[in-house]
């Protein structure tokens, strides 16, 4: 992509409401746009790094037996109130047609997957089934201002899982544990991201949520430092020690922390007001056994900036960064520009995804968009690299610049994606 033909520009100043970092950087980077407090427009630039996020949540959630589907937001109130939750979820946003019908518009999808799930299950041969999908949520957030970490609009991959017996449900629920690691850990925020004991299980003691240390976060967790579980401050009060490895509380690691994901047993929390049941091998109805998982997108994008930025901009993980290179001409002079095309073609035909800054501004200019905007790799082709044959690459998170011949530049570059 050519910068000069991209939609977005990066911007010089924002409002001075946006007390968030991840709200200031993307929007200044023109990843973000924001129509009002909690809902965001995703730009061109913020498209792709949702997309890349997509894709490794995608490539995951498959890789444990998900099915993608895409349910409605628009929802009946009739299934609302069957779970009781018309009135009893503070956060839905509820609408009304010129007809008096009313409706909630999704904050979560239970009302809807498990009557769709009741009309093809029938017996212990259909289970189990496990169905994702990616869509928009809403929810009456009242306190948002975290930029998108807290969104009243805000995109989820939300998971459901359907099995015959507890057991089953266990054992999935573990894999489903170890397809939440692979994910975050791809997204570059393996490091930084806890398994989090907390409470909110329907019929189970304890939820498991995914915490990810920032000081942006909402929540305080306390880590025990020896096996790396944590413990959520809301359920702190009945635990003295580590569920895993018996450590004492005071030895604990107290921190911020914003929930990426989280996974919830079920059980029969909402098979049972939809009568979902299976015929058993003696023919006997049984209730299905639920989980669901969910992960969200547009916060998970904000986490990663939180985590990964300096004081100058982005410095996105090569997986989620919107074009993995930067390539920047430093002056607009017709043999430099020249030069420029070439590389930019030769890359994009080896298969680089090439943001490639062909715009008529200066050095400086140009140098400061490139760290905003936080690709990974960035390459800076000026006169005097010319020269020599060769052309800067710098990656975003070091100082060190190296002189790269033409001819040795896809090579270098291979090497450096491979890390
Ligand atoms: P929180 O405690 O932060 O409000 P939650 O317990 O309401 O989260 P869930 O209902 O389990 O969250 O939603 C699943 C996932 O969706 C969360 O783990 C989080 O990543 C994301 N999520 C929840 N609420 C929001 C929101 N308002 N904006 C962006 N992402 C959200
Ligand atoms: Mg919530």
């Amino acid at each position: 992509m050519k910068q000069s033909f991209l939609f977005t520009k990066t911007l010089k100043s924002i409002a001075a409401e946006e007390k968030s970092i991840n709200a200031q950087l993307l929007i200044k980077g023109g990843y973000t746009d924001k129509l009002m407090a909690g809902v965001y427009t995703l730009l061109p630039l913020g498209l792709r790094v949702i997309n890349k996020i997509e894709q490794i949540i995608r490539e995951e959630i498959n890789a444990i037996g998900g099915q993608e589907i895409v349910m409605p937001s628009l929802q009946p109130k009739e299934n609302w109130e069957k779970t009781g939750r018309w009135s009893g979820m503070d956060d839905l946003y509820k609408v009304t047609d010129s007809g008096s019908h009313e409706f909630a518009l999704g904050p979560t999808h239970e009302e809807v997957v498990v009557p769709l799930l009741k009309k093809f299950i029938n017996s212990y041969k259909d289970l189990p089934v496990y169905i994702y999908q990616f869509q928009n949520k809403f929810r009456m957030e009242l306190r948002s201002k975290s930029g998108i970490l807290r969104g009243r609009e805000f995109l989820m991959k939300d998971l459901y899982s359907f099995h015959l017996d507890e057991k089953d449900l266990d054992e999935y629920y573990e894999q489903a544990k170890q397809a939440y690691f692979n994910i975050f850990k791809r997204c570059g925020i393996g490091q930084e991201t806890y398994l989090t004991f907390a409470l909110g299980g329907t019929f189970s003691k304890y939820s498991h949520e995914f915490q990810t240390i920032t000081q942006a976060g909402e929540d305080i967790i306390y880590i025990c430092p020896k096996c790396k579980i944590a413990y959520n401050k809301e359920v702190i009060d009945e635990i003295t020690k580590c569920q895993s490895c018996n450590l004492s509380l005071k030895d604990f690691k107290e921190a911020k922390a914003i929930e990426v994901g989280n996974i919830f047993k079920l059980k029969t929390r909402y098979s049972a007001p939809f009568e979902l049941k299976y015929k058993d091998q003696e023919g006997q109805d049984r209730e299905v056994i639920m989980g669901c998982y969910g992960i969200g997108l547009s916060r998970l994008m904000g986490t990663i900036v939180e985590v990964h930025h300096d004081d100058k901009g982005i410095i996105w993980p090569l997986a989620v960064a919107p074009f993995q290179i930067h390539l920047i001409s430093l002056k607009a002079e017709k043999e430099l520009a020249k030069k420029a095309e070439e590389l930019y073609n030769g890359l994009i035909t080896a298969g680089f995804e090439v943001l490639y800054d062909d715009r008529d501004e200066s050095a400086g200019l140009k140098l400061n968009d490139s760290d905003l905007l936080g690709l990974p790799i960035r390459l800076v082709l000026s006169p005097k690299t010319l020269e020599q044959d060769s052309i800067e690459v710098k990656l975003r998170n070091s100082d060190k610049v190296e002189l790269v011949k033409f001819d040795q530049l896809e090579k270098h570059i291979n090497k450096i994606i491979k890390i």
